[in-house]
């Protein structure tokens, strides 16, 4: 059994999910579990339209933008115009609460947030019944997955895995489609597992359910030595150790949520991340057992100053203004003092704000002004990878 797990990208439009559903069906001797995110940016459009509701602000041009999206994807696939019309039904009534009390709590925007993740499941769920595979939508709540009440970014609980693993088995021999993201607390309330979290709902059903493998089908071709949005010629890793692969998705690697690693790693399970516009390749196989242990690995940044509230000097945390942290992964990191050196004078024409030992003991981080952190990635890139 296999878990893939499809991005906002992998499902941006009608030709992508057909794409989805070939690649689905082409796995079907594996028995695929399938987990879906929202539709391209769908997420940060719903958090802007309940901001503007509970600002008392006019919301109604982009919602109806939103809906159209939807609608658009659902004819040029053939599906049921009215597919989505109870979800869309209850978003406007969610948006018309908050409107009318101009209060947006985290609870209120995890029930809005939730809208995205199960348009995308009925959608794909439908096109693979229309392509004769047989499939179903479930909200991942439905096949047992429950959280604490933490809205926002809600903790999965333990006995989620055993209900998972029980409720699955009643599907029978259908593809199940699920929504990655949103949970349900005990209580009945929507929660969301923070952004980017589906990656996280596809690996615990994989561990629940002791997966082969878990597969993160997203937007480049796999975990590469630095984001290939801001280094052109960025490497993809044909594979990564779980301890490289988690440091990168803790240091902000936005290809792959920070708690992923954390179910299958406690059962063992291979993590692929592979590109789903280009799904002959082989992606990034990450796992306890890799060939290249000693090396430096991916070069990642976070724009999140959290990490100055424990660290920093009260002169520059009371002036700590947008500053990024860029991170170089790699065991060499903590093994060879050469490669500190190295990044050092890579950096030379750039102010460092803070020179940071992490904790983990295979990575290094610089602390730089914003403004200077995508020259200074590229210049550590370069001197790291050669390109
Ligand atoms: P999805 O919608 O499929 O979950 P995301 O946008 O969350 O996709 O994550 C994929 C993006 O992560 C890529 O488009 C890329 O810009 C970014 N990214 C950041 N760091 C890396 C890295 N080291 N390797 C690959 N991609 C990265
Ligand atoms: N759609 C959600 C988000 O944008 C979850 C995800 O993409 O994994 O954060
Ligand atoms: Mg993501």
């Amino acid at each position: 059994m296999i878990v893939m797990k499809f991005g906002g990208t992998s499902v941006g439009n009608a030709s992508r999910v057909r794409s989805v559903v070939r690649q689905v069906a082409a796995r079907r001797a594996e028995s695929p579990i399938v987990v879906v995110s929202a539709v391209g940016d769908v997420t940060d459009w719903l958090i802007t339209i309940a901001k503007l509701a509970s600002a008392g602000a006019p919301y109604a041009q982009r919602l109806e933008t939103l809906e159209k999206l939807h609608h658009r994807i659902i004819s040029a696939l053939g599906l049921n115009r009215n597919l989505i019309n109870p979800d869309i039904k209850q978003l406007r009534s969610q948006l018309r609460d908050v409107a009318s009390s101009r209060k947006l709590t985290a609870k209120a925007l995890d029930a809005i947030m939730a809208f995205g993740e199960r348009a995308t499941c009925k959608i794909v769920a439908q096109c693979m019944l229309r392509s004769g595979i047989p499939a179903g939508s479930y909200n991942s709540y439905d096949v047992g997955l429950t959280t604490d009440a933490n809205f926002g970014s809600a903790e999965v609980l333990h006995s989620s895995y055993p209900a998972i693993k029980r409720e699955m088995r009643k599907l029978g021999n259908q593809i199940p489609i699920i929504t990655g993201f949103i949970g349900r607390t005990k209580g009945g309330d929507i929660t969301t597992l923070g952004r980017g979290g589906s990656d996280y709902t596809a690996s615990i059903i994989g561990a629940a359910l002791n997966a082969n493998e878990v597969q993160i089908w997203t937007d480049v071709d796999g975990m590469m030595t630095a984001d290939p949005k801001i280094v052109r010629r960025a490497k993809t890793l044909d594979e990564a150790s779980y301890d490289e692969a988690k440091e990168l998705a803790n240091l902000g690697a936005k290809v792959l949520h920070h708690k992923t690693l954390g179910p299958a790693i406690r059962k063992g399970i291979p993590v692929r991340i592979a590109n789903s516009l280009n799904p002959s390749g082989h992606g990034t196989l990450i796992s306890k057992d890799i060939s290249k242990k000693q090396r430096i690995a991916s070069i990642t940044y976070s724009k999140s100053t959290d990490y100055l509230e424990a660290n920093a000097p009260d002169s520059l945390r009371a002036d700590r203004g947008d500053l990024t942290k860029i991170s170089i992964v790699g065991k060499n990191m903590s093994t060879i003092p050469g490669e500190l050196k190295k990044a050092l004078s890579a950096l030379k024409d750039i102010e460092i704000e803070m020179v940071l030992s992490n904790k983990s003991g295979i990575s290094q981080s610089f602390v730089v002004k914003e403004r200077h952190g995508a020259r200074a990635i590229r210049q550590l890139h370069k001197e790291f990878f050669g390109a």
